[in-house]
């Protein structure tokens, strides 16, 4: 049966015109969808009965129901949610000082394959539909309910590559950013990409949403080894497009570059980096490498960090060290597999 939470705007509106209805319900219908968080047509109590009733003949609302929940000691829960054939998503709740951050996933698995990523090595399954994809936020915003801290930023960094599965993320992210939907403020939700320039240049025409970039080498040969998708896009063609990419006066493109020890964390290889974002309005986020079962790498030594991080700041970058939250519960970046091919948390 069609979920209403899978439909557009526009998409929603056709329906109730199909059905005879007036152009204000919409607004009604997108209230208990979103902030209502409706668990089903039947609670929508300010729309008549013969409307429910006529409305829950062709569509119903999915929920999305975390099977479990893992609590980090720093603090972050792992929310894991089945998706089907035994296999499962993954989103990240971080307590930050004054506000919640809320990790999200787009497909189950993802097409990438980057070598340092877990995701990447389990491969693909299948695309999350728009109402999965806000489903997690809903699910999160349940299990919080009351408490002080506010969830206010969204990052689109949890399983799957988001600009693969672009024409589910947009629709998710209209209800995400609208005021009659969930009303994210679009400076904090950032859609993470390891980079696809004709999906990038759809997504900055579609959406003022932030937007962060997965570079992790500063050269092709390295970044070809380490993220499969540079042989198709090398650092030329991401750099053609980012350069026009529509960004309002006072933002940034962030750029992640994960640290691994021997392989991308020289002082050269910081400079290299440098030149790269030449023209480029971006400031830089380091991930000291999180480990996994399998990985063959590990993180550089603090100083090795600092030192990179240095190069970059004396090149007039802005560079921020990131280090991942609830590493304990496999909830770092680049630590998420599902139940299914986690650390053994399923038996299934
Ligand atoms: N596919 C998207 C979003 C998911 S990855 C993208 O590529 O951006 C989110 C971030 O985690 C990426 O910047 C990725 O480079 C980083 N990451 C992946 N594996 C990691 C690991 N093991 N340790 C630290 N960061 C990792």
């Amino acid at each position: 049966m069609l979920d209403l939470r899978d439909l557009s705007k526009q998409e929603l509106a056709l329906l109730l015109e199909e059905m005879g209805e007036k152009p204000f319900r919409l607004g009604q219908l997108l209230r208990w969808l979103y902030r209502g968080r409706a668990r089903g047509v039947s609670a929508m109590s300010d729309l008549s009965q013969d409307l429910r009733r006529r409305l829950s003949q062709r569509a119903g609302l999915t929920q999305m129901t975390p099977e479990r929940v893992l609590l980090s000691k720093d603090g972050a829960r792992k929310l894991i949610f089945p998706a089907g054939e035994g296999q499962a998503i993954e989103s990240v709740l971080i307590p930050e000082e004054d506000h919640y951050t809320l990790c999200l996933s787009t497909q189950v698995g993802c097409r990438m394959a980057c070598a340092f990523c877990r995701t990447g090595q389990m491969g693909f399954s299948r695309n999350l539909r728009p109402g999965e994809i806000s489903g997690q936020i809903l699910s999160a915003l349940d299990l919080l309910g009351d408490e002080s801290l506010p969830l206010t930023n969204l990052v689109f960094m949890g399983m799957g590559e988001p600009l693969d599965n672009l024409d589910n993320l947009l629709p998710a992210l209209e209800h995400i950013l609208s005021s009659e939907g969930l009303g994210f403020s679009q400076r904090r939700v950032t859609v993470s990409t390891a980079g696809l320039p004709g999906e990038l240049e759809r997504l900055g025409r579609a959406t003022p949403a932030s937007l962060a970039v997965s570079i992790n080498a500063p050269d092709d040969e390295l970044r070809d080894r380490l993220m499969p998708v540079n042989r198709r896009f090398n650092l030329d063609d991401l750099k053609a497009v980012l350069l026009n990419y529509p960004l309002k006066p006072t933002r940034r493109i962030t750029l992640e570059y994960v640290l691994l020890a021997g392989i991308n964390d020289h002082p050269a290889q910081a400079r290299q980096l440098a030149m790269w974002c030449r023209g480029l309005r971006c400031k830089v986020n380091l991930i000291p490498f999180n480990s996994h079962s399998g990985a063959q790498w590990r993180a550089p030594e603090n100083n090795t960090v600092l030192a990179f991080q240095e190069i970059l700041a004396s090149h007039n970058l802005t560079a921020l060290v990131r280090r991942s939250r609830g590493r304990d519960v496999a909830a770092a970046c680049g630590q998420l597999a599902g139940e299914a091919a986690g650390d053994g948390l399923s038996s299934l």
